[in-house]
């Protein structure tokens, strides 16, 4: 029976574990046998909420689409943003809809859990070195 344990508790333990913040409290080290509770705990203590619309240049944040359409059509510009959108604390909305359909895919029963958890991982840290194993060790 494979254990899996949270992607974020895998990818760096000491961030995400209790002793780090209150809200990696539940954050699972290993033993649990089911994937699609993994799943429920990634929704629950790591999905963002829904995005403000944000220019993709300075990564300000709007109150509505035509307040974003204006910034951007500012003549003088804004400043490109330092650091990378990409590395923000959690999963966004578009990570989320592949996860998801990730487990729509229940017709094929050779899909294994752990295949799905490895993909899972590539779609929340790509280009991150796979672990060896999907438990907490
Ligand atoms: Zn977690
Ligand atoms: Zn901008």
């Amino acid at each position: 029976m494979p254990y899996f344990a949270c992607h974020f508790y895998k990818l760096d333990p000491v961030k995400y574990g209790i002793w780090t913040d209150i809200k990696y409290e539940k954050c699972p080290g290993s033993r649990i046998t089911e994937l699609r509770r993994i799943k429920h705990h990634l929704e629950r203590a790591h999905k963002l909420p829904l995005a403000p619309p944000h220019c993709p240049r300075c990564l300000c944040s709007f109150q509505d689409d035509v307040d974003l359409k204006e910034h951007c059509l500012a003549p003088e510009g804004c400043k490109p943003a330092k650091g990378s959108p990409g590395l923000k604390d959690g999963i966004d909305d578009r990570q989320w809809a592949r996860i998801e359909l990730l487990f729509r895919v229940s017709g094929k029963k050779d899909v294994d859990d752990i295949a799905r958890w490895y993909e899972i991982w590539r779609i929340l840290f790509p280009g991150v070195q796979e672990p060896s194993t999907t438990c907490g060790d």
